[in-house]
């Protein structure tokens, strides 16, 4: 972030959820660190000064200026980076809600043109993309970009501009009146506003195994682990699920660093949800194995995954295969409950539904007292903005989402002006 040059030290154990959490976070805010796994008692006590790999102050972090912080947490690490910010004003012109493509850029455009624009973001900047290990279908980055390094370069633009971003912070509960939006977050933090952008994306879908929880973190992981791939080791058997891009990407940036990846998926081919281009290097990669028609049936292990259940759909029959490894990549859900709470229209899977969309053989949504159909990406609440993948009818690429972001603004000035 403000001081991306910074390198933190990270002591801890193989498996350690705690130290996965820290080293996800720095790596989406672009804070240099370094991962120093701990294999036994001896080199917990010489190198971290503990009485073993299961004392409970692990993991320790070692800030340049030699703090050391022992088991701390993400809030306690951004705190210390400077990168936990209060609200500076009371009211703003815009508020967003997710600094995924879409929030990060709606806060571009909101803050250069000239709106006082606050983000909030529930965990670090970048969303979905910032999980993905290359990104090489965005416009101008013609040898792909890494998610992080992209969402890096969005904040650093938005915050360049003015716009104020607020991580860790999660909104959970909103009163909009005409021109003046209040979103309540988790934290007790209010934000008032005069239009809102819900930029919220989807959260990852889960296997839905009873000890999975238990797991996470520890062996399980969800998204394209981008943090994790260069921690494998080159003996080590990596598990993939999921037979979208993201898994495709997922399973090539993992083949670099293990010896075998093995894709697993339920369809039939991978043709059906995975671009072209890799699924060709899928299949000249030699270490990347595709299993079809086959699912995860259960997660073995104790402190951390160590195997893990497979059943072929076809044929019945189930298998046992070690690993630490089994990355999610399983396509998201929006969790947007406390837009229904508020007569938000969403669509049956729980999308925001926008514009055009709410019309009804040509007459505006019940609630409507506006004397104006409703704007493209405006829900049925006037000045409450859907923008990316939480939209209804959206096309879930970094791209659209970021184009989305930007004509959210284009409405968000129209709806200032005039009502
Ligand atoms: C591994 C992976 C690889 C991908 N690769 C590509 C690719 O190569 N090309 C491509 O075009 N697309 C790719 N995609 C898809 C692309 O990343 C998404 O379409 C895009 O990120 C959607 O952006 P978004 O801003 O709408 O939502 P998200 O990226 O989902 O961002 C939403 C943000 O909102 C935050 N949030 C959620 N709820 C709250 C709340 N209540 N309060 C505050 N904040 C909240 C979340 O923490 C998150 O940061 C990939 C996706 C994944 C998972």
């Amino acid at each position: 972030m403000n001081q991306p040059e910074q390198e933190v030290l990270i002591l801890g154990t193989r498996g350690s959820s705690g130290a996965y959490a820290i080293r996800d976070f720095l790596h989406r805010c672009g804070v240099h660190f370094q991962w120093i796994e701990l294999a036994d008692d001896e080199q917990a006590r010489s190198q971290a000064q503990v009485t073993g790999i299961n004392d409970n102050r692990l993991p320790i972090c070692i800030f340049p200026d030699g703090t050391r912080m022992q088991h701390p947490t993400v809030r306690q690490i951004t705190e210390k980076l400077g990168l936990f910010q209060n609200p500076s004003q009371s009211e703003y012109d815009l508020s967003i809600y997710g600094a995924g493509p879409a929030g990060l850029s709606a806060a571009v455009y909101g803050a250069s043109e000239g709106l006082k624009t606050v983000v909030v973001e529930r965990f670090a900047v970048g969303g979905q993309a910032g999980t993905s290990p290359r990104i090489e279908n965005y416009l101008g980055f013609p040898g792909g970009i890494s998610g992080a390094e992209l969402a890096e370069r969005a904040r650093e633009q938005a915050c360049r501009f003015g716009a104020e971003i607020l991580l860790l912070r999660e909104g959970i509960r909103g009163e909009f009146q005409p021109g003046k939006g209040t979103v309540y977050l988790a934290d007790g933090t209010k934000i008032i506003s005069r239009a809102c952008v819900c930029a919220t994306g989807v959260e990852y879908r889960r296997l839905g195994l009873p000890n999975e929880d238990h797991f996470r973190g520890a062996g399980v992981y969800y998204g394209a682990g981008a943090s994790e791939a260069s921690l494998c080791a080159a003996t080590d058997h990596v598990f993939v699920v999921g037979g979208g891009n993201s898994g495709a990407q997922a399973a090539l940036h993992f083949s670099r660093f293990a010896v075998k990846v093995t894709m697993v998926v339920r369809d039939d081919s991978l043709k059906k949800s995975v671009s072209q281009y890799l699924v060709d290097r899928i299949r000249s990669t030699t270490r990347i194995e595709v299993l079809l028609l086959t699912e995860v049936t259960a997660l073995h292990g104790d402190h951390t995954l160590r195997a893990i259940t497979l059943k072929n759909k076809l044929a019945g029959n189930e298998w046992m295969e070690e690993t630490n490894w089994l990355f999610l990549c399983l396509g998201g859900v929006p969790h947007t409950q406390w837009a229904e709470e508020i007569g938000i229209v969403r669509d049956e899977a729980g999308y925001l539904v926008t514009g055009p969309d709410l019309m009804k053989n040509g007459h505006r949504p019940g609630n409507w007292h506006l004397d104006r159909d409703p704007y493209y990406m405006e829900t049925n609440l006037p000045g409450i903005f859907a923008a990316g993948d939480v939209r209804h009818g959206s096309v879930k690429r970094c791209a659209s989402a970021v184009g989305e972001g930007a004509m959210a603004v284009t409405f968000v000035h129209r709806y200032v002006a005039n009502g």
